[in-house]
Order: C-alpha cells, then structure tokens, then sequence
C-alpha cells in the first residue's frame, strides 16, 4: 500500500522563507527551510526585493537539500507541485517557476497550490515513520478514518492572514470571516516596534506576557460585538501605541509596566479569537473538528487557547507540529498529495508553462 502513494516533490518562496519538502503521500521524508529572518531583521520586516535575491541565491541549494536528505533521485519522484499564490509577487515566481522548470525538463506533472490551503491542513502531515503530531488525527486514523474529522472550522493565523474558514471536506472551502485590516501576526509586529523588541515582536511579547499579571493594563478586545466573524487589529495596535506613550509621559520605568502591558495586549488577541472561533462553531453546529495553521500558532499559548476552545465543544483539534507552523514546503506538499487523489494535476507542457503566479489567491 505504501509504495503507491505518490511521491512529491514541493516548492514554496510565497515571502520570505525559501522551502523544500519531499512527501510520500502524507509522510514528510524531507523539509529543508531556509530562513531570512535575521536579513529582514535589520529593516524591520519583510523586503520583497531582498527576499528574491535571497531565494534566488538559496533555492537551488536547498532544493539538493531535501533531494538528498530523502534519499530520492529527481527521476523518482511522481509530482512536483509550488504556491503559486497568495504572497509577494516577486518572490512567488522564484520557486514557482523553478519548480515548473523542473517538471518540463523531468516530464512529471506538475499541481499550483494555494499557500493558505497548505497551512490549513498542517495538521495533518506525518513524520516520515507516519505518525502525526495531533492525537486526534492518529485516533482518527485508528477508528473511522481522517474523513470523520470533517466538516471542520478552520482558523488560520499568520504574519498576513487571520481567517475563519468553513472546510465541507478536503478541497471544498468557505471563507466565514476575514481580518479587515493587519493580521494578528503583522499586531505582534507592530507593537513589538513600538516596544522597541526589534522584528518579529511576537516571541518577545508572548515570552513577557507570560511573566505579567493579567487586569493591570487592559486593551479592548477588537470586534467583540461585531456580529460577524471578521477580525481587526488595527485599533488595537492604535491603542497600545496611545497607552505606551502615556506610561512613558508618567516617566514609569518600561520594566516597571511592560510585563503587564504585554500580558493585557495577549489577552485582548487571544479572546477575540476565541469570540470569534466560539461563533463559528455555534453557527455551524454539524463540525467535528477545529484546524488551525499559521506561524502564530509559534505561540504555545495560542495555541493552547484555541486548542481549549475545541475541547469545550467536543470537538477534534488538528495542529501543525511545530516545524510546519510558519511557511514550509511539505504543507505545499500535503495539499500536492490531495490533489493527486482528485486528479487535479497538468501534465501537458504548455499547460504548465502558462501557471502564473497570483499574488491575491484566496481560498
Ligand atoms: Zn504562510
């Protein structure tokens, strides 16, 4: 049985981290990510035009990488699949247009993906030993199989997205609500500038939240009565930018208020996701599961905070292991073995020549 999943081979440079996996079938046998945080560091966030000269300088390496590491040769693999949308434009054509290359030249079919549905169905890869992280995909694997996980709400939060989705079942999507200005990741950030933590502010402020005491410093909780399921982080970001200038005006040491600070603008993240993820499962009440995907989730607190929404509900929580949670390949990849199943893949030479990059792919 094994030796018929497809092997695949995935691409994904949709911003600043240029990754690699090889897949068989839902097991991860390789994934290579080569991070540019520390380049973008020094400019505060993301730069498009740096990020590219980076994937062009470190793609073809780290392409060897994976290749080696799971013990393929090119001429083996099935598939070879790459995001080719949502991200920076510039950076999206790197790898997408290597990976189309590459497909041409090996005559293998080739499969675009959506980014964002590689983060929502993290949860679901496997270890190269095919074990998955979450326990309850594995139990799920045991008894009725991965189909009974669905239909399922998933919340996805990253650097660019935090959305509410709706998924009827693998590859069948509806978006419930989506932040209608920054994402929680791009909050962490900003605020994180404003405390002086240097880019990405997120795990300077989730490691002093944790030392804080919760009430002191509050934060209104975005979109609370909203009767929707959108969020917004922008007027929080606004708020902590007002608060921090007024401790500062009453000369109070930063080290004196700005474990509490932190603790008080988690707070206010952390319920209005949970609001909002409450909501959904309420509306659609027939949902077995709660996915989550998204390098926020890098926050265990997050994390375990939507994990404890799921479990009041009864529901199955399915997460990323912790190397699949910011931008990697093999979720590229998973979402690459899914559509094998479907038949949804190009094998003719000039269909695959014409894959654009679409830099505003939704799901
Ligand atoms: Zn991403």
């Amino acid at each position: 049985m094994d030796s018929k999943e497809p092997l695949i081979l995935a691409f994904d440079t949709s911003c600043d981290d240029t990754s690699v996996a090889v897949l068989k079938g839902r097991k991860v046998l390789s994934s290579i990510v080569s991070s540019q945080v520390d380049i973008h560091a020094e400019w505060g966030g993301v730069v498009p035009d740096i990020a590219r000269r980076e994937h062009e300088k470190n793609l073809p390496m780290v392409y060897d990488e994976a290749v080696k590491k799971a013990k393929v040769n090119v001429e083996d693999i099935d598939y070879i699949v790459a995001t080719y949308g949502p991200g920076l434009a510039i950076d999206l054509e790197i790898g997408l247009n290597f990976a189309k290359d590459l497909a041409i030249k090996y005559s293998k079919p080739f499969i675009p993906i959506n980014h964002m549905e590689g983060h929502l169905l993290s949860g679901l890869l496997e270890n190269s030993k095919g074990k998955a992280l979450a326990e309850d995909v594995e139990k799920a694997k045991e008894g009725d199989g991965l189909e009974s996980l669905f239909p399922a709400i998933g919340l996805l939060i990253s650097g660019k997205h935090t959305e509410l989705i709706y998924v009827k079942k693998v590859g069948d999507y509806l978006k419930l609500g989506q932040t209608l200005d920054d994402a929680v990741g791009e909050a962490f950030d900003k605020v994180g500038r404003i405390l002086n933590f240097g880019y990405p502010g997120g795990p300077t402020l989730t490691e002093f939240a944790k030392k804080g005491e919760g009430g002191r410093i509050k934060f209104p909780v975005p979109m609370k009565d909203s009767n929707d399921l959108n969020f917004s982080y922008s007027g929080l970001k606004t708020s902590a930018l007002y608060k921090t200038r007024e401790l500062r005006e009453e000369g109070k040491k930063e080290k004196e208020w700005v474990y509490d600070f932190c603790r008080g603008f988690m707070d206010a993240i952390v319920e209005s996701l949970v609001i909002k993820l409450e909501s959904a499962i309420q509306q659609y009440g027939n949902v077995k599961s709660v996915f989550v995907g998204g390098g926020v989730l890098n926050s265990e607190e997050i994390l375990r905070e939507v994990g404890r929404v799921a479990r009041s509900y009864d529901l199955n929580y399915v997460y990323p292991a912790k190397e699949y949670r910011g931008d990697n390949g093999a979720m590229i990849g998973l979402v690459g073995y899914y559509k094998v199943r479907s038949g949804d893949y190009l094998e003719v030479e000039e269909e695959i020549e014409k894959v654009d990059r679409v830099p505003r792919l939704t799901l």
